[in-house]
């Protein structure tokens, strides 16, 4: 059983993909045309967001939000340290300096904001919560933090579709936000693919530009009919039209999905409570208002996880280690400023997390056979 398979929804869903995909063939526009305009409407709607803009990944979502929001040269940005490695490569790359807080210990994987706090000087210019998993980071809190400072609100809301704060989608609390459709995030492509997600009009145009090679147009919405003069270095960061299609087909069962995806959360919470071994499930922190999760991975904290994984991997059942290392102790970010054991929750969240088989096409059976595999693993001892 793979870590992470879409073949029977791909199957059932192949009539109306490929109706949207031969959609492009007969336009032959592959490329920010007629199907990415349809996306950024249908994901605008979705989430409720003003501006929704098609990009090439989620990593290059973040970097042109970052650099549309002003982020750049001599500024500082705090991002936690246990998250995807784009979360702070990002923010290199739009020129500025990631410096990492903790993670909370309640059992959200989130930026801690007293962690947070501490790192705040006169060149931290904004703050990045990160959505990792199931659920939205402290949003009050560090919202709070961001007033305090002063600091824009910049959202990795890469695994974030669905998760509502209050009623307002992920990405949309603070200054903007992103979204991954790499296959294996709650909405996936089949390749690359992300968007940018704001409600403010100035960073909205600015990404607009961005995004194509910083040529100055009129519209947010057509790239096509732009002059050809490029008043800021830009890059080229537009959406696949075939990527586009497939997700205009994928959005219509989305809900459906996120549904699913919380029946099998309560199937493995259910079959793994209070087995020997596993130190946490997957906990929904109480918020101070409504918010509601969204599954995106099936995340447990695990003894003698290396054991575990060859253990499962022996009898056919992928895993994924969500992060095995922490963004401060990575080659290119390591530094006499935050040595190992600096970050101890972030750290011993890498030591002992692992993503067990999920998405909407697992059955009941198949979470049935990886929970006894892991039963047998811990209760086998020595002669496992
Ligand atoms: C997936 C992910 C990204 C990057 O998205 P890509 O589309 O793979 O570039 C960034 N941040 C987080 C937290 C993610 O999970």
């Amino acid at each position: 059983m793979p870590f992470f398979s879409q073949a029977r929804s791909f199957t059932e869903l192949w009539p109306q993909i490929s109706e949207h995909v031969n959609a492009v063939f007969d336009r032959g526009k592959y490329s920010h045309g007629r199907q990415v305009g349809q996306l950024e409407r249908a994901v605008a709607e979705y989430t409720g967001a003003r501006h929704a803009l098609g990009v090439n990944s989620g990593t290059d979502a973040l970097v042109l939000l970052l650099r549309a929001a002003g982020i750049g040269p001599g500024d500082e940005v705090i991002v936690p340290a246990f998250t995807f490695f784009a979360s702070a490569s990002a923010v290199s790359m739009a020129g500025a300096r990631p410096v990492f807080a903790d993670i909370t210990a309640d059992g959200d994987y989130a930026m801690d904001p007293d962690s947070a706090a501490d790192l705040v000087t006169e060149r931290t210019r904004a703050v990045m919560p990160v959505h990792l998993f199931s659920q939205l980071a402290p949003m009050d809190r560090l919202q709070d933090l961001a007033r305090r400072h002063d600091l824009t609100v910049l959202e990795d809301s890469a695994e974030g579709i669905g998760m509502r704060w209050d009623g307002v989608h992920a990405g949309l609390l603070g200054a903007g936000g992103v979204l991954s459709f790499f296959p294996t995030k709650t909405l996936g492509a089949l390749g690359d693919a992300g968007m940018i997600l704001t409600d403010d009009d100035d960073i909205a145009q600015q990404a607009a530009i961005l995004r194509h090679h910083g040529r100055m147009g009129k519209t947010l919405d057509h790239i096509a009919g732009i002059s050809n003069l490029s008043g800021v270095s830009g890059t080229n960061s537009k959406m696949d039209d075939v990527q586009a299609a497939v997700l205009l087909a994928k959005l219509t069962r989305l809900d459906a999905d996120i549904a699913r995806r919380r029946q099998l959360a309560e199937a493995y919470d259910e079959r793994l409570r209070g087995q020997p071994g596993i130190h946490a499930l997957p906990r929904l922190v109480p918020r101070p208002v409504r918010s509601d999760p969204v599954f995106y991975v099936y995340l447990v904290e695990v003894e003698e996880r290396d054991a575990l994984v060859e253990h499962l991997a022996a009898r056919g059942i992928g895993t994924e280690t969500y992060y095995p290392r922490p963004l401060h102790l990575q080659p290119c970010y390591a530094g006499p400023e935050h040595p190992e054991g600096s970050l101890p929750v972030a750290e011993q969240a890498c030591k002992r997390t692992l993503g067990l088989p999920f998405y909407p096409d697992l059955t009941e059976e198949q979470v049935d056979v990886v929970c006894g595999a892991i039963a047998d693993f811990y209760a086998g001892g020595a002669d496992r």
